[in-house]
């Protein structure tokens, strides 16, 4: 028999004939991700515009991004630059600090943020991070595989694409829905709160005030979801990065205010639009001590343990300056300076919102959330009202079909922006749409 070379014997044989693994297996779930799709067609339909129309260019303004606009409040500046200061001391300078976060800090979020409205949060419930998209995405570590996930439609993209990260989904349709996730629409017949599910589903995300359609959800509606997850033995997984936008008094700041809540939920929270800290990272999750999930056996297993056990091996804790800076945003000034930078983009909102209905458009969100979400007009879909707003109103917008299918036909404007950009929105979708 002649001698075959190693590279006419089919790769299997050999792989398994060695026994050794000669190249490393990727997560091929990743592989399952759609390509970026939103923002870097946003961006490429921007740059063609602007190679095109150079002059136009020269007027547009960005209503697409949710990113902040405005300086940090003058509080946490100092702060920081005060910890900046520490840290050339011997006396003052700050190593690791705890992978959970500062006491200070933990204690000034359970008294301020929860206690002081009445909120029973605990200091050692609180784990402080570099924001919430890190959180909300890192949370799947700690759930096993086989549970039935639950995402509104539309929806914080991070969601879905860490769901698909993490295995617990199938490959995706033509629409940008995948396999395997139970999808909650939201439209304006519910006011885009989700309904309940039919089925049994084990882990629900929810998100009051919405990204992206501004929606907020009352007490009433939450406690469905609580019970709902209580008889389901599920686990809500509250992102609440934008309650500092909630003005009206009635409407929950934290899923724990609804009673029950602790024995089933998750919140996660962000100093990135309260305190303008998108660039500067923090934020926090809590987890109640009363939290439990199931091993494979059907056995109790504290959350919020398996957490702390997560933190710890993977996270080495928020830098101390941005902790410190984070602890200002809970003085009396530094609530006080926070109160005028929310004000002012609730401000922008309400104008997009009323330039928008004054234009004959349905518009949703804008009055406790930083994002106004508009029917489009005259039966264009999202890309279409992209493009019109681009070419005719030099003003980029997000489409909402890149939040999930059921937002086709609807798109976001962010308040994100300066008063001055605002008002010239407003003018100009008023000479583009007003009849
Ligand atoms: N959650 C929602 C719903 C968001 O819209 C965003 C950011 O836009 C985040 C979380 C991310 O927050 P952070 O900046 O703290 O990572």
């Amino acid at each position: 028999m002649p001698e075959r070379g190693l590279d006419s014997v089919p790769f299997r044989v050999w792989n398994e004939a060695l026994t050794i693994k000669t190249m490393p297996n990727i997560n091929d779930n990743f592989l399952k991700l759609q390509a970026g799709y939103l923002f870097p067609e946003i961006g490429r339909r921007v740059n063609a515009f602007a190679e095109s129309h150079p002059e136009a260019a020269k007027r547009l303004i960005r209503c697409g991004i949710g990113d902040v606009t405005e300086p940090l409040p003058m509080a946490a500046i100092e702060a920081m630059h005060r910890a900046v200061d520490d840290l050339s001391t011997h006396e003052r300078f700050h190593g690791y600090g705890p992978e959970q976060g500062y006491f200070w800090l933990r204690e000034a979020i359970a008294k301020k943020a929860y206690q002081a409205h009445g909120v029973h949060v605990e200091v050692d419930e609180i784990y402080v991070s570099d924001g919430a998209k890190c959180d909300t995405g890192n949370i799947l570590d700690i759930f096993g595989p086989g549970n039935r996930i639950a995402v509104p439609d539309p929806v914080y993209p991070v969601y879905v694409d860490t769901n698909v990260m993490a295995g617990n989904t199938g490959s995706s349709s033509p629409d940008g829905s995948y396999e395997g996730l139970v999808y909650l629409p939201c439209t304006p017949e519910n006011n885009f709160v989700p309904q309940l599910p039919d089925e049994h589903v084990d882990l629900i995300y929810l998100c009051f005030p919405n990204n992206p359609t501004g929606a907020v959800a009352s007490r009433n509606e939450l406690l469905k979801w609580v019970e709902y997850a209580r008889a389901n033995r599920a686990i809500i997984l509250y992102d609440s990065a934008y309650e500092a936008f909630i003005q009206d008094s009635s409407i929950p700041r934290s899923i724990f205010e609804i009673p029950g809540a602790r024995d089933c939920a998750i919140e996660f929270r962000s100093f990135s639009k309260q305190g303008g800290f998108t660039g500067v990272r923090c934020g926090y999750v809590v987890i109640p001590k009363e939290l439990h999930g199931y091993d494979s056996e059907g056995n109790k297993v504290s959350i919020s343990r398996l957490w702390s056990r997560r933190t710890s091996t993977k996270f080495n804790g928020a830098s101390y300056i941005v902790q410190r800076g984070a602890a200002a945003l809970f003085t009396m000034e530094g609530m006080a300076q926070t109160a005028a930078l929310i004000s002012h983009y609730l401000g922008n909102a309400s104008l997009l919102l009323n330039a928008c209905r004054q234009a004959g458009m349905r518009v949703w969100g804008g009055e406790n959330a930083p994002y106004v979400w508009v029917q489009c007009p005259d039966g264009l879909d999202s890309w279409q009202m992209f493009d019109k707003m681009l070419h005719e109103a030099n003003v980029v917008i997000t489409p909402g079909s890149g939040f999930g299918s059921r937002g086709e036909g609807f798109f976001r404007i962010s308040a994100f922006n300066s008063r001055e950009n605002v008002d010239e929105v407003c003018r100009r979708i008023h000479s583009l749409f007003a009849r």
